[in-house]
């Protein structure tokens, strides 16, 4: 019989040749106990491969909620679901206020200002936004596009904005749990592939629901798409949501998850995130961390003030304790 510490070992020297890891092994990983010595063993493996493949380098993940708006896809997690009634009043930040929220991020040490919106907002203003920020701020930074679905077209107009990532996931029970399809989603996916755009695709929303079985599948789609960046992220209950009642993932399941995701990705996606942040999974090989601002599925809050308390100063805290060096956009 093949032991979880004969399994590890496998992922990590696969993991370090630079290869993916096969579906097969991927779930054996993922079903390895959290509590267990052997998942221990999985995240100290994972962060060996992390130290390789990165350069040991930390970075941050800047994210702007653009517009606390209902959304009529009105998916089972997300507190914009304009069925579920909890966005009462409606915001959108004004092009100032992001701006100046960049500024705070990007010369504050973070690597990437994601620009979220909820699914229909105006592509004429999120591009607005992306070239009044390049135009701002000059740097090494990555502007990325979390927004509706693209095409072709579309992708290569937000490229031409500034944009140089778009997020988009093949979400866990699409289709299910969510207000979109499937085959909405894997096109908008292609059209990302088919552009010179990178794709940032975690795993998510991870909930205690998912089996390792539906949590591979959603990694092997980011690594089909050529996600540079994956990890996972989990699912948040929202009270007043369909799946509200539903227990959030331990810290050290979701730790397990991003180790796996890191041996599993090779060196095809060098950056792991774990969102909401957790120094554990920083230790079992995750390099990215998200402080995130303004309108937030996750939540019911609207502010400028970092979801859950998690700002740059304790991000990079966290990176120091879990011996990474920071890389920084600006
Ligand atoms: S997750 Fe996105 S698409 Fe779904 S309801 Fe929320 S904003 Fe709309």
């Amino acid at each position: 019989m093949v032991s979880d510490s004969d399994i590890i070992e496998y992922a990590y020297k696969n993991a370090l040749r630079g290869n993916a890891l096969d579906r097969e092994t991927v779930i054996a990983l993922l079903e390895i106990r959290a509590e267990s010595v052997a998942a221990g063993k999985l995240g100290e493996a994972a962060r060996k491969v992390a130290a390789e493949i990165t350069e040991n380098s930390g970075r941050v993940w800047a994210s702007i909620g653009v517009d606390y708006a209902p959304c009529p896809v009105s998916c089972h997690f997300c507190s914009f679901g304009e069925q579920w009634g909890v966005v009462r009043e409606e915001y959108r930040w004004s092009t100032a206020e992001i701006v100046d929220l960049a500024k705070k991020f990007l010369y504050g040490g973070a690597k990437w200002i994601t620009l979220r919106t909820t699914e229909y907002y105006s592509l004429a203003e999120l591009t607005a936004l992306a070239k009044q920020i390049r135009q701002t701020i000059p740097g090494n930074y990555g502007i990325v596009a979390n927004t509706g679905e693209l095409t072709d077209q579309t992708a290569r107009l937000l490229m031409s904005s500034g944009v140089s990532v778009i997020y988009h996931s093949l979400r866990l029970r699409e289709g299910i749990d969510t207000g979109l399809s499937i085959k909405s989603r894997l096109e908008t996916l292609a059209a990302v592939q088919a552009s010179p755009l990178d794709l940032a695709f975690l795993v998510e929303p991870v909930g205690s629901e998912h089996t390792s079985a539906e949590l591979a599948d959603a990694f092997l789609t980011a690594m089909n798409y050529d996600a540079s960046l994956t990890g996972v992220m989990a699912r948040i209950p929202v009270p007043g949501t369909p799946l509200g009642h539903i227990p959030v993932v331990s810290e050290r399941r979701l730790a397990q998850i991003a180790a796996v995701t890191r041996l599993a990705a090779g060196c095809n996606a060098p950056d792991i995130c774990i969102h909401p942040a957790s120094l554990l999974a920083l230790e079992w090989g995750a390099n990215v961390v998200v402080v995130e601002v303004g309108a937030i599925p996750r939540d019911t809050g609207n502010s400028k003030k970092e979801w859950n308390n998690f700002d740059l100063e304790t991000a990079f805290t966290w990176f120091k304790q879990a011996d990474y060096k920071v890389d920084r956009g600006v």
